[in-house]
């Protein structure tokens, strides 16, 4: 019975001891190295603690972020308290501690401006909005049909710094504000911000044309033989934007994606004879070309009835009769194969087989032939070919 009872004992003091060790077993809190309080558990530990920050932020504005921080369990710990009491003292430690601390703003400078922000996130923040802020003036400047784009090599002039300081002894700028002064000073400085924006845009360009000459046209004149279309090309540019405006340029490569074809323009060559006005310069009543589905071969001059038809050029007279829906005309040879053609005439001066020279008097306007009314019918044929008479006209 006696040596159960002891046992008994034993067993009892242990659990007493054991109990007893348990709870003067704490956890030590330090702050940069620096023991600042004991808890009776760890999680009372970080409670405190993050109720000690959360009072200091919202009594004062500042947040601590740049300590380090330990917890670590050790016994016999006569100093442990709980509660209040435990938030209390890291809160005046953690107090002292901003108060001391060099490093809780951070001042942003440029130039001539400088502002305090009440941290080093906040400053960031700023740079970062300032060179979106460039980014983004840089984008009004937008090239056509851009397929792809990126901005590269942001680079920030050595003269924007930013430093730690000691925000209690400084006027705290809001971020927005800073941001404001620091844009302003930039652009005044006329540096800043520089960044590489590359893109690639396909570009339309032109060959140029491909002239050719030719005999059917009078020199001096030309034609489009065939229109030209254009190509397209794929252009990679590299540009350097110092504050958002575009210091200079370079093409870093080009590549055709569908080629232009150049146009083709006919030169004439053929030289340019003299014609004459073969009645005094008057209004053309009905032009050469197509008319009412058919090809009208000349050009129709309103005159009245009985007015002197000239020689437009000097040559010989190959006919002078009546001619089908001509009525009566005459067709002059200039020996070149150029021949010209005067209709509807009233009366006729000259006879097949003369020579006229230019100006020379050889017929009188009319109405004979197929006509709606007196005019002066009058062709120009080079190799046999009607053509535009105003061509040679002036
Ligand atoms: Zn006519």
């Amino acid at each position: 019975m006696k040596k159960r009872y002891w046992i008994m004992l034993s067993l009892l003091g242990l659990a007493a001891l054991f109990w007893g060790l348990h709870h003067l077993k704490c956890y030590n809190i330090y702050i940069n190295q620096k023991y600042v309080a004991a808890a009776f558990s760890k999680e009372e530990a970080e409670a405190a603690f993050r109720s000690a920050r959360m009072q200091l932020y919202e009594n004062e504005g500042r947040f601590m972020s740049d300590m380090d921080t330990r917890i670590s369990a050790g016994i016999f710990g006569t100093d442990a308290v709980e509660g209040n009491e435990l938030t209390q003292r890291i809160y005046t430690e953690l107090e002292q501690m901003s108060d001391a601390s060099p490093e809780d703003g951070c001042r942003i400078k440029i130039g001539n401006y400088r502002a305090t922000l009440p941290d080093e996130e906040s400053a960031k923040w700023v740079i970062r909005q300032a060179v979106l802020h460039y980014v983004n003036l840089a984008e009004e400047k937008k090239e056509e049909n851009r397929t792809s784009c990126r901005i590269e090599q942001i680079k920030i002039h050595d003269a924007l710094s930013i430093e730690p300081v000691s925000a209690s002894d400084e006027e705290i700028t809001s971020p927005e504000e800073a941001l404001r002064g620091i844009i302003d000073e930039m652009d005044r400085l006329k540096y800043g911000i520089s960044f590489d924006r590359i893109t690639t845009s396909e570009v339309y360009y032109e060959e140029e044309p491909v002239y050719q000459e030719t005999e059917t046209l009078f020199d001096g004149e030309s034609e489009v033989y065939r229109e030209g279309t254009f190509g397209v090309k794929e252009i990679t540019a590299s540009e350097r934007f110092v504050n958002g405006v575009s210091a200079y340029r370079s093409v870093w490569s080009e590549a055709v994606r569908t080629e232009a074809v150049p146009a083709i323009i006919y030169i004439g060559t053929r030289e340019m004879p003299e014609y004459g006005w073969p009645v005094e310069k008057a209004s053309i009543t009905s032009g050469f070309g197509e008319r009412w589905g058919a090809v009208h071969k000349g050009i129709d001059i309103g005159v009245p009835m009985g007015t002197s038809v000239k020689a437009a050029r000097g040559g010989t007279v190959l006919r002078a009769e009546r001619i089908g829906t001509y009525g009566n005309c005459v067709i002059i040879d200039h020996g070149d194969g150029q021949e010209t053609r005067y209709a509807h005439l009233s009366g006729i001066l000259v006879n097949a087989g003369d020579e006229v020279v230019k100006g020379q008097e050889i017929a009188r306007s009319g109405n004979s032939g197929r006509t709606t009314g007196p005019h002066l019918h009058f062709e120009i044929r080079v190799d046999g070919e009607p053509i535009d008479p105003m061509r040679l006209l002036d």
